[in-house]
């Protein structure tokens, strides 16, 4: 357990000095000196919290808790809170790293943020998270806010989350703040299409790598590793538009069927985890599946999945990463040389972002707009965003993974250079 663990301790540095190495790259081509990257290298301000919680048995556990701001020259941060038990301060720094990457590809009026909670929601009963989540929103309190820095959901945390913690906030401050956190049930300004806002996004984001490849969606064979709320709406988007879905995967395995497998028929029996490989015999590993030939590959689970040992062996086309970190840079390289198109998760997984976005507008003007008004605006916000990201990697000749670094931190940066602070 202790050795497994220091594997993901490990992995997730990896990931916050190789974000580093790529924001470097981008400041420097920028034309920005070396004060610039060490504004940017890491979050402004990092809080760790400690949060005692009354526990069902009538014992008290102390929960570790972090937020992280990256950077706020453009706006207020923004970025989700996890509720999970391998959560490290150095995986929340990187996590909201990428959220200002992300905040400044879509031109969203934020920079980055991120939350984080050691724990195990799947063990804890509804009460108990429920006094974690207020616990935490106190712990927090003075350094978020509506015009500061606004949490949304992530990793195991919902709309019900969500919910406690606004409502928390609220009496704190004594006035409903429903601008304080995005990713609310509707009833509470949630806004309509949030929660397949990602899939829609990544979808989007599959039409446009197409175009670009000569692929007919009608005719693409797609890999799809996890299913969860990422990898299952993304499946039935793609499957209602005509795609040919191949592979799909969870944590216990992958399904592989190269005439088409049946999504609505997975759909259904799925579990509220993205559990469906555990109802079939002599499944896939996650291994097989990556290399198995294929048009698009999507990576929808979790990080460090492709890397330079099995990058020479995908057959994908067109990989668009759903998933946070799915590709090491690396990986990027070898997969760069060999000519496929990478579609970087800093663009390709902003959906939520971008409706939680919509959200916050929204709650500002008290004013609702329909399922089809947010589809419309976040489809136009993606399309804008990957032709700008696309022309920055043809002009400049570098993969889309730092093109988008360049636009995103530029933001960052311009912001930053305006205000005085380099
Ligand atoms: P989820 O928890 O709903 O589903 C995760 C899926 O991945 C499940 O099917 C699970 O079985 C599978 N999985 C877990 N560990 C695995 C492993 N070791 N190997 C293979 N499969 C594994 O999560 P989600 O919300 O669908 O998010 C998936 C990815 O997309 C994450 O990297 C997340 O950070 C990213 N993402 C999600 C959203 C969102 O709005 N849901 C937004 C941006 C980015």
């Amino acid at each position: 357990m202790v050795k497994v663990q220091v594997v993901k301790q490990k992995a997730k540095e990896g990931l916050f000095s190789s974000t580093q190495a790529i924001i470097q790259e981008a400041i420097q081509s920028l034309g920005y000196d070396s004060s610039m990257y060490e504004l940017l290298k890491e979050p402004l301000k990092m809080l760790t919290v400690r949060i005692p919680v009354k526990m069902d048995d009538g014992s008290t556990q102390i929960f570790t808790g972090y937020r992280a701001q990256h950077n706020d020259a453009v706006g207020p941060t923004k970025g989700g809170v996890r509720f999970h038990p391998d959560v490290t301060e150095e995986e929340v720094k990187t996590l909201s790293m990428w959220m200002t990457i992300k905040c400044g590809i879509f031109n969203l009026p934020y920079g980055g943020g991120k939350g984080g909670i050691i724990c195990d929601p799947r063990k804890m009963s509804m009460l108990e998270l429920e006094r974690l989540s207020r616990g935490y929103v106190r712990a927090i309190s003075q350094i978020v806010g509506p015009t500061k820095d606004i949490p949304a959901p992530d990793m195991f945390t919902n709309p019900q989350v969500m919910a406690w913690m606004m409502d928390e906030y609220s009496s704190i401050q004594e006035f409903d703040s429903p601008g304080f956190i995005t990713g609310k049930p509707i009833v509470l300004g949630g806004s309509k299409g949030r929660e397949t806002a990602t899939a829609a996004g990544v979808t989007i984001c599959i039409e446009e790598a197409a175009k670009r490849r000569g692929l007919d969606l009608k005719e693409a064979r797609i890999i799809i590793q996890g299913f969860g709320n990422a990898g299952s709406f993304l499946s039935k988007f793609l499957y209602d538009a005509g795609a040919k879905i191949i592979g799909v995967s969870d944590v216990g395995g992958a399904l592989y069927d190269p005439k088409g497998l049946d999504i609505p028929y997975l759909l259904e029996r799925r579990d509220s985890f993205g559990m469906i490989t555990n109802l079939f015999e002599n499944v896939l590993t996650n291994e097989e599946l990556l290399e198995k030939e294929c048009d698009v590959l999507v990576p929808a689970a979790i990080s460090n999945q492709i890397t330079e040992q099995n990058a020479e062996h995908i057959q994908a086309d067109i990989i668009v990463e759903a998933a946070n970190g799915p590709t090491t840079q690396k990986a990027t390289e070898i997969l760069t040389k060999r000519n496929k198109l990478i579609v970087p998760d800093v663009l390709a997984s902003s959906g939520g972002v971008t409706v939680s976005y919509f959200e916050w507008v929204q709650n500002n003007q008290g004013y609702y707009w329909t399922e089809e008004e947010v589809a419309q605006k976040l489809r136009y916000k993606i399309k804008e965003s990957f032709e700008q990201i696309a022309h920055t990697s043809e002009t400049r000749g570098i993969d889309m993974r730092l093109a988008a670094y360049i636009v995103g931190i530029g933001r960052a940066a311009e912001a930053s250079m305006f205000r005085g602070w380099v």
